[in-house]
């Protein structure tokens, strides 16, 4: 395994539209390996390929909320697509490629998605909360998008730690 780089917002790689994944092959799994060994060193709850320069449609998606006693969980999601979401949470969000900044973004509360496994498995995963944030943020960057063009306002530091917004 290996540490990719990551990029950061004003590489233009960022706002591309990414690929449907049509190979389950080594180096997939060779990508997919690579992205974890980043996403932890990162400290992240999730990556996108377009961030480290692949443009194809592969995310990693931590689930933090998993119940006392449980490792936390990461799911690798191949060719996701979200098939329900409700509810609805205002709340900061980042992400690693636009390091130290946070802004307040709308997200479902709930959603459900379906994706391939890196053997092209299909299977249906739910989220809540955090991980419910998580899943439509990196489901976005595979569309070119990244959440500072949906936040209602970037939020200051003073903000952030007071938790007033
Ligand atoms: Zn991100």
């Amino acid at each position: 395994m290996a540490l990719r780089n990551i990029l950061t917002k004003e590489q233009p790689g960022l706002y591309k539209h990414c690929r449907p994944v049509t190979d389950f092959n080594p180096r997939l799994h060779q990508l997919l390996d690579d992205m974890r060994e980043t996403l932890m060193a990162a400290n992240g709850v999730g990556l996108a390929a377009p961030q480290v320069g692949v443009l194809r449609r592969a995310v990693l998606v931590l689930e933090t909320n998993v119940p006392e006693g449980e490792s936390e969980r990461l799911i690798e999601l191949i060719n996701p697509e979200i098939l329900e979401s409700s509810g609805e949470q205002d709340g900061p969000e980042g992400c690693l490629s636009v390091p130290g900044e946070y802004g307040l973004v709308k997200r479902p509360m709930h959603v459900k998605v379906r994706a391939q496994d890196r053997n092209g498995e299909w299977f249906e995963a739910e989220g809540d909360g955090l991980t419910a944030r998580c899943f439509c943020h990196e489901i976005d960057h595979l569309e070119g998008v990244v959440f500072t063009s949906r936040a209602e306002r970037m939020l200051s530091e003073e903000e952030l730690e007071s938790g007033e917004y």
